[in-house]
């Protein structure tokens, strides 16, 4: 049901292309339809970009770009400052639009926009602490002068699961840098970054500086843009598979890039774990967001002196989980993003079921309205499964029992991702251990949820490049510069 609140914030929303700060329709006139994945439904028809209208957002970033890199750090700063202001008076309206857009239940929403405000406190912050370096050459015959510099124009590509925090976290940092961007949101969820645009606007940022292009296609209007020469960065967050080919097309101009990829994450739990503290921490790693963050704990390896009451104290709490359209009260597993999210949770149930997995609770189809699959539990699920090895993207808890820590750490670095790791011991030394040999950028030592504005969030091996976040996210938009000069004599 849309209620009167959501029609109106709907109707309020630019449906355009943001470009050199006008909001305006596709060369060609297409729009693109953005549904409710809980009902089905088109909420908002918006400007679908072709290649023509990209190439006009990336004109407006590098005429905006001189004048926006001259622009006081403190100046640049206070409008991130404004915007984030804004956005917290705004709490409630931009919440209801990510339910709407991309389905996660409004109390999760709330928490995002939270978590996605504090990217632009942070950065405003951090726009003034841009340092460079001074000093004697060891030789004593010269100075060296290091500085740094805004990259430049930057192409950002997000994804639709956290339509908002994605967004922030790109485009403060390239702001508070002294970079403009064109910023091309997931054609499933492109709303909250439409909402974003509007609101930076208001905050007082100059036309050109933030571009928005919404579009079906994301590869032919990519491509021209990652070719282009007055483009010097790209920042992308998505799956690995579109990663890989980013990145093969960057490579021709060896473009610089951040890649925020996919994860398989491990969550680890020793015999010697509070295992009230693990239960509800693996409520949170695998369920928020309905499943569908990178950061989700895919396999849950648990000790077998434990894991039978693991398993039956998981199932009771997952048994209690309500599923509905986000904006009802009391639910948490809100619709997945589309069909063929719940085709793949469905598949990769059936597997693991046909390998000997034993299904727990959940794991029947739902036939109603909206693209809804129920919280499941599996447990004892061979390690052949290939449920193991994907990115499940959904509600889905699976667990493998494990005999020593050797076998909890080959388990838990078995797969191509390193996105983030899990860990629950009572154990200083073990949880030391575990700092030391787990292939993850990120760890949870005793809680289920890391993200945080200040810290650099990030991966290791397929997971990505690069940080974002954190004193580390800035330097993502910045080039150093070393300069020598002679000592200037007596
Ligand atoms: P996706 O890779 O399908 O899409 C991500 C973005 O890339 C979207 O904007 C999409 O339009 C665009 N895209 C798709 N094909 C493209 C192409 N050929 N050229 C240019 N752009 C293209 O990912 P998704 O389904 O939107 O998001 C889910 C994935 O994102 C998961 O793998 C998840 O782990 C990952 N993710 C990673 C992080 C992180 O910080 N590491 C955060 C959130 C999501």
């Amino acid at each position: 049901m849309t209620t009167e609140a959501e029609t109106t914030l709907l109707q309020a929303l630019p449906g355009g292309l943001f470009i050199d700060g006008r909001w305006r329709a596709a060369g060609d006139g297409r729009q693109l339809a953005v549904h409710d994945p809980a009902t089905g439904r088109v909420v908002k028809l918006v400007a679908d970009a072709g290649p023509a209208d990209a190439r006009a957002a990336v004109d407006a970033a590098a005429a905006a770009f001189p004048g926006w890199a001259a622009t006081p750090a403190r100046e640049r700063g206070e409008v991130l400052r404004r915007a984030f202001d804004l956005l917290r008076e705004r709490r409630e309206e931009v919440a209801l639009l990510m339910t709407i857009e991309m389905g996660k239940p409004l109390a999760e929403a709330r928490g995002e926009v939270d978590y996605g405000g504090e990217f632009l406190r942070w950065f405003g912050e951090e726009a003034v602490r841009v340092q460079g370096r001074y000093g004697a050459n060891p030789e004593g015959s010269g100075r060296m002068i290091v500085t740094q510099h805004p990259v430049g124009p930057c192409y950002l590509v997000t994804p639709w699961n956290f339509p908002l925090a994605m967004t922030t976290r790109k485009v403060a940092p390239a702001l508070a840098a002294g970079c403009t961007v064109v910023l091309k949101p997931a054609e499933l969820a492109p709303l909250t970054t439409i909402y974003v645009a509007r609101l930076l606007e208001e905050a007082g940022l100059p036309p050109g500086v933030v571009n928005v292009v919404t579009t079906s296609t994301p590869g032919p209007v990519s491509e021209p843009i990652i070719r282009d020469a007055r483009v010097r960065k790209l920042s992308f967050t998505g799956s690995t598979g579109v990663g890989r080919t980013l990145l093969a097309q960057a490579s021709e101009r060896v473009l610089r890039t951040s890649m925020e990829l996919g994860g398989n994450a491990p969550f680890v739990v020793f015999d010697d774990a509070d295992l009230d503290t693990a239960v509800d921490a693996a409520m949170v790693a695998k369920f928020r967001n309905i499943g569908q963050a990178c950061t989700a704990a895919n396999r849950f390896i648990v000790d077998r002196k434990v894991v039978d009451d693991f398993v039956s104290r998981i199932a009771e709490r997952v048994r209690g989980l309500s599923m509905g359209r986000g904006t009802e009260d009391g639910v948490s597993i809100g619709p997945l993003i589309d069909d063929r999210a719940v085709a793949k949770a469905d598949h990769l149930v059936s597997d693991a079921v046909a390998r000997g997995a034993r299904l727990v609770t959940g794991g029947q189809r739902y036939d109603g309205e909206g693209t809804f699959y129920p919280a499941t539990v599996l447990a004892d699920v061979p390690v052949d499964s290939e449920i193991l090895s994907s990115e499940i993207f959904g509600p889905v808890l699976a667990i493998v029992p494990f005999d020593s820590e050797d076998e909890a750490v080959k388990i838990a670095n078995d797969t191509d991702y390193g996105l983030v790791s899990y860990v629950f011991t009572e154990s200083l030394s073990r949880g030391h251990r575990m700092i030391d040999r787990l292939e993850t950028g990120m760890m949870g030592l005793n809680v289920g949820a890391v993200s945080n504005a200040a810290a650099p969030f990030g991966g290791w091996k397929m997971s990505g490049l690069g940080r974002e976040g954190g004193p580390e996210g800035i330097h993502e938009y910045l080039q150093t510069k070393y300069t020598l000069t002679p000592d200037p004599g007596a």
